[in-house]
């Protein structure tokens, strides 16, 4: 199986590093150009063409009636539903087929975003919520030029242009952080394929084999350096949700994942390792299944003591293989009946002896005067200076799902894990504990004791090491983590 990538998308000018020939190809012909940095660039560009979907709801497969009668119903009201069929059926090598197909009902398709947005506002009107997604319907164009080292002009051709070479070429400077600009020397398979994408940037494409993609994105997943057996948990965990998530978000757009770290990190050619690439063969092919589909997996740092259910911190309904859990060896949970019972303080301020209480992270504290506080606060809100932070909700493993901050000038309600880290300066983790210190009546200064860093949701990849060090198999650590899966060999 292969994976469709795309490495890279460029509005400069781009170097690609060949340590052998470098055969250029495109309508205007093949040119063979020599070792060396030859660089890219684009002019007379035309973007690519797209539509915008507006997409109101999802039918897994075991829902065609209910499909059949929701289509029914749009129409009847003058809409034009169709169904676009996204991600695909596995078979195992002993021949059971796992459907991972979703059908999106595309209720209309418009020539602008703002069109397509008009519409999901109407909609949110009658209470349907409905989304929008960018289908690539035509490709764009461009003149490329190459030039040499010394800037000679060396090839001219138009897009689409192939990129050949009988061993890895090197992308000088590419994009690898989503909400950083991360950027580094990439190491690629050709064939390359450079074509225009809708915001008129040059887009670098590639493929490569499942098996080899995945020897690039364990390394930038996990420190090589770890115990095999958490490397494989690792392994198998990230080709489950490779395979779950394929013709999820860029299949409008005619690929499978970006090389940005929101899709996945992934460490190139050159970064591949001997560990790594031992964990990758020896599990080849397996992934995680749970009710006829292969699962889709998600993975965090440190988890505190306690994994999170997946719809406690994102959106969307609760899948059960991402059930929040206990972290800790048979018989070590001090907080059996639950941590509302045991108590936050508590848990928060001791170190239970969980898998993963080995971590720098797992216990930590932080300590923050009104003023740094108020003026954190500040950034996201007008509610002038803070006078307290009253804790909400928490989930199954305590973290804060809301939280309200009271200032001199108003309050300001903070829902989701994630938003809660983001305005308190950055917080590892939302599982915490707020106390207060005060001057004159007055807040002086908060105190947050914190457990784990990341979501706390799927494998927590802490405590994997610790039980790979303690010699609990790669199928005993996913199965801890991730609620009812089964391990499946796939003839991928
Ligand atoms: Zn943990």
């Amino acid at each position: 199986m292969q994976i469709r990538l795309r490495y890279g998308a460029f509005k400069e000018p781009t170097a690609v590093r060949a340590s052998t020939d470098l055969l250029v190809s495109s309508e205007a012909g093949n040119k063979r150009l020599g070792a060396g940095i030859w660089k890219f660039s684009a002019s007379q560009v035309r973007p690519a063409t797209q539509r915008f979907h507006v997409f109101p709801k999802t039918f897994p497969p075991m829902q065609e009636q209910e499909l059949r009668a929701y289509l029914q119903s749009w129409k009847a009201r003058g809409y034009s539903p169709e169904v676009l069929t996204f991600g695909r059926t596995f078979r195992t090598a002993a021949g059971k087929v796992m459907d991972n197909r979703l059908f999106w009902v595309s209720l209309a398709r418009f020539k602008s975003q703002a069109e397509a947005d008009g519409l999901v506002k109407k909609l949110k009107t009658e209470q349907v919520f409905a989304w929008v997604r960018a289908e690539t319907t035509a490709p764009g164009a461009a003149t490329i030029t190459v030039t040499d080292g010394s800037g000679q002009n060396a090839y001219r051709g138009t897009t689409p242009m192939e990129l050949r070479s009988e061993v890895p070429l090197e992308l000088a400077d590419v994009k690898t952080g989503f909400m950083k600009d991360r950027r580094a020397d990439r190491t690629v398979a050709p064939p390359l394929r450079l074509r225009v994408g809708p915001d008129g940037s040059i887009e670098v494409m590639g493929e490569l084999p499942l098996e080899t993609y995945l020897k690039g994105v364990l390394p930038a997943e996990m420190p090589a350096s770890w115990p095999m057996e958490a490397l494989k948990a690792q392994a198998v965990a990230a080709r489950s949700e490779i395979l779950a998530g394929l013709a999820g978000k860029f299949e409008l757009e005619g690929f499978d994942y970006t090389t940005l770290e929101n899709c996945r990190a992934y460490a190139g050619l050159a970064g591949h390792a001997p560990t790594t690439n031992r964990a990758v063969e020896e599990t080849a092919g397996v992934a995680l299944v749970h009710d006829g589909k292969v699962a889709t997996t998600v993975f965090c740092a440190c988890c505190g003591g306690w994994t999170e259910d997946n719809e406690k911190v994102w959106s969307g309904p609760p899948n059960p293989v991402l059930r929040g859990v206990p972290d800790f060896p048979p018989g070590k949970n001090p907080a059996k009946t639950g941590l509302q019972a045991y108590g936050m303080q508590k848990w928060l301020t001791t170190s239970p002896p969980a898998w993963c209480s080995g971590h720098k992270d797992f216990r930590w504290k932080k300590k923050l005067t009104k003023k740094q506080l108020s003026e954190i606060m500040s950034k996201s809100y007008n509610i002038g200076v803070v006078q307290a932070l009253r804790s909400g909700a928490r989930g199954t493993s305590g973290r804060l799902l809301s939280m309200e901050v009271v200032g001199s000038r108003g309050i300001a309600k903070v829902d989701r894990e994630l938003a809660i880290r983001q305005v308190i300066g950055g917080l590892p983790s939302a599982m915490i504990i707020i106390s207060s210190e005060t001057a004159k009546n007055e807040l002086a200064s908060l105190t947050l004791h914190g457990g784990g860093s990341g979501h706390g949701v799927g494998l927590c990849q802490q405590g994997a090491k610790a039980m790979a060090e303690d010699d609990l198999a790669h199928s005993e650590i996913l199965k801890h983590y991730f609620t009812g899966v089964e391990l499946e060999r796939f003839g991928l």
